[in-house]
């Protein structure tokens, strides 16, 4: 009986197996990009084609690109869509905490169907990581923040409720200013608690920087970090008020006081 049930296991594991870890990436390809997938329906992996299409137009647009000539054929972007969260952290080798992940580099995306709000969020998000690099280029010294903030003003929500999280932060005193953010980094290990202040906390300061002073400064600011200098010359050239990270620190959590 016992050796009974132990082929059993032994069968379906193998089953199970072919089914999971034998499945070979399929793709559909279009001009601008080419998504793979494993079991994903395909109507799905349809709508990921073509939401990607639409928010590559909107993206590029918000930041301003302005005779932008856009991926083609081997410049396609690709985009892995993983079965799920399991597979996505196993054979994609992603933390847990993360529901998409962008090279900016070699414009590849990885995620899954049941990400974080997947078409309003996690793809534009992820997407715009890519696009905001290709603005800035890869010589451009940012603080990771600022990386991650640009790249949730791109989501359709923009993090509604960012600032309100901040201030929360504030209040409790476990705000750390864009000084110590600039410093932190997250790791797999990294705490939940940690990682909702890190996000709260760039897409506040992003929001912030352009519904303040513009979404034209804040493309001429990008254009200032492609030229590679350190980010608080960037910042002093073109926002005058803020010599440095600690101007803008004390000016947004002055802000977030007053609204
Ligand atoms: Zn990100």
């Amino acid at each position: 009986m016992k050796i009974k049930i132990i082929s059993i296991i032994v069968f379906l594991s193998v089953l199970c197996g072919t089914s999971v870890f034998a499945a070979e990436w399929k793709e559909y390809k279009r001009q601008h990009f080419i998504v793979y997938y494993k079991n994903a329906p395909f109507d799905f992996v349809e709508a990921v084609a073509e939401t990607s299409r639409q928010y590559y137009t909107e993206i590029t647009s918000n930041l301003g690109f302005t005779r932008y000539k856009g991926w083609n054929w081997d410049e396609r972007a690709k985009i892995y869509i993983y079965d799920n969260a399991d597979d996505y952290v196993t054979s994609g080798k992603q933390a847990r905490w993360s529901h998409g992940v962008a090279s900016p580099r070699d414009k590849v995306i990885r995620t899954f169907p049941s990400a974080h709000g997947f078409f309003d969020s996690t793809l534009p998000h992820e997407l715009g990581h890519i696009i905001f690099r290709e603005l800035i280029g890869f010589k451009a010294r940012i603080p990771a923040w600022f990386e991650e903030g640009v790249a949730m003003y791109q989501e359709k929500a923009r993090r509604w409720g960012a600032h309100d999280a901040v201030r929360k932060a504030i209040a409790d005193e476990t705000f750390k200013p864009l000084k110590e953010l600039t410093i932190t980094s997250l790791r797999r290990t990294t705490n939940k608690d940690l990682i909702h202040l890190f996000y709260a906390e760039s897409a506040s300061v992003v929001n912030f920087l352009i519904s303040e002073y513009g979404q034209q400064r804040f493309v001429r600011f990008c254009r200032k970090l492609k030229e590679g200098g350190p980010f608080s010359w960037a910042l002093d050239s073109v926002y005058v008020r803020f010599k440095n990270v600690d101007d803008l620190n004390k000016a947004w959590v002055r802000y977030l006081d007053n609204e």
